[in-house]
């Protein structure tokens, strides 16, 4: 008796985890999200959805040919990212969300799965490509996240592109700002309370890739303008090793979009790891469990992950993901919706 209860409940275990999700095992190199959000296929055009499609490809295949060609993870995970960091589709680079005080502020961070090296930076609104400056950061200076003026300084003398802020302009995302400063006017403070709930629930937009190269190495980066209408100095999880990004080859490489702060309370991506590594679980039972925690505590989002076998998952709790993934032989899957 008592061993077919066990088998029911373990079941019920197993067929529940990941049940939004079919199985993706082994043999992918590359996987990126452009962000999780709430838009509905009803108010989704053929004409967006299309863009959105071909913007995730051609990322897909920036980042793939730098891992046929035997480059590192690092390099896959960059070139992927600057491609989604130019298409103002994306928010990250320009068509960044706008602050409060009608400002991009972008946040950046990669990780090398291998070495466990880590850049970041925060708060910046010169850099044209932020996932550049955190490769900077990680590769040519001695520290791992740098923010604001310092950090725009820094990128300057590695070289890197700086443009005047009004590059990340898109007029979308100016309305967004609008509507967001609309919306909140209607609530009253006490809507915004503690545990979250009564936070208008703008589309997010962040973009990430996660990659494992031939040599087995895993790496991971994430880009962002943060959230629409944040106020001065607010900084996501993007940019915080743990939280928004985490790679260690002895498990795998997270790369998270969502809502930041319960992504930052619940360190997201090093939990997905730490699962791994100490319970033994499976990428996709740790990215399902992660991904439920976000929720219990009434956050929202997303996460890409791969382990160093080529296993990925990609859960969220958002209407939509834009997410993609690319096997060796170089198949593209590209998903919004889900399941
Ligand atoms: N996680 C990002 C942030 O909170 C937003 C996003 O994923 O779109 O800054």
């Amino acid at each position: 008796m008592r061993l077919i209860v066990l088998s029911i409940v373990l079941f019920f275990f197993v067929t529940n985890l990941g049940a939004q999700e079919p199985q993706h095992q082994g043999e992918y190199v590359l996987v990126i999200h452009g962000g999780a959000g709430t838009i509905l296929k009803s108010g989704m055009t053929p004409e967006k959805e299309k863009a959105y499609r071909s913007g995730l490809e051609q990322a897909l295949l920036a980042g793939y040919n730098k891992i046929k060609e035997g480059k590192s993870g690092i390099d896959a995970v960059q070139a992927a990212i600057n491609v989604m960091e130019d298409n103002p589709l994306f928010n990250a680079g320009k068509g960044a969300v706008f602050t409060h005080d009608g400002k991009n502020e972008l946040d950046a961070s990669i990780m090398d799965g291998k070495t466990l090296k880590a850049g970041a930076v925060a708060g910046v609104t010169v850099i044209k490509n932020p996932i550049d400056a955190a490769r900077a950061v990680m590769e040519k200076s001695e520290h791992v996240m740098m923010v604001g003026k310092g950090a725009e300084i820094f990128a300057k003398q590695s070289g890197l592109t700086i443009v005047k802020p009004k590059y990340f302009y898109t007029e979308e995302r100016w309305k967004g700002l609008q509507n967001a400063i609309r919306e909140e006017k209607m609530k009253s403070d006490h809507s915004y309370n503690s545990n979250g709930t009564g936070y208008p629930d703008y589309k997010f937009g962040t973009v990430g890739a996660v990659a494992l190269d031939n040599d087995g190495n895993l790496a991971a980066g994430t880009s962002t303008g943060g959230m629409t209408n944040k106020r001065y100095g607010r900084v996501g999880d993007a940019p915080i090793l743990g939280a928004g990004t985490y790679a260690n080859n002895n498990t795998a490489a997270v790369s998270c979009t969502g809502w930041g702060e319960f992504f930052i309370r619940s360190v997201v991506a090093f939990d997905l790891s730490a699962m791994m590594e100490y319970k033994g679980a499976t990428v996709r039972q740790a990215g399902d469990a992660v991904i439920k925690k976000v929720g219990d505590l009434g956050g929202n989002g997303g996460l890409i992950s791969i382990d160093k076998k080529g296993n990925i998952s990609m859960p969220f709790n958002t209407a939509v993901m834009y997410r993609g993934a690319i096997t060796k032989d170089g198949k593209t899957e590209i998903y919004i919706y889900k399941g």
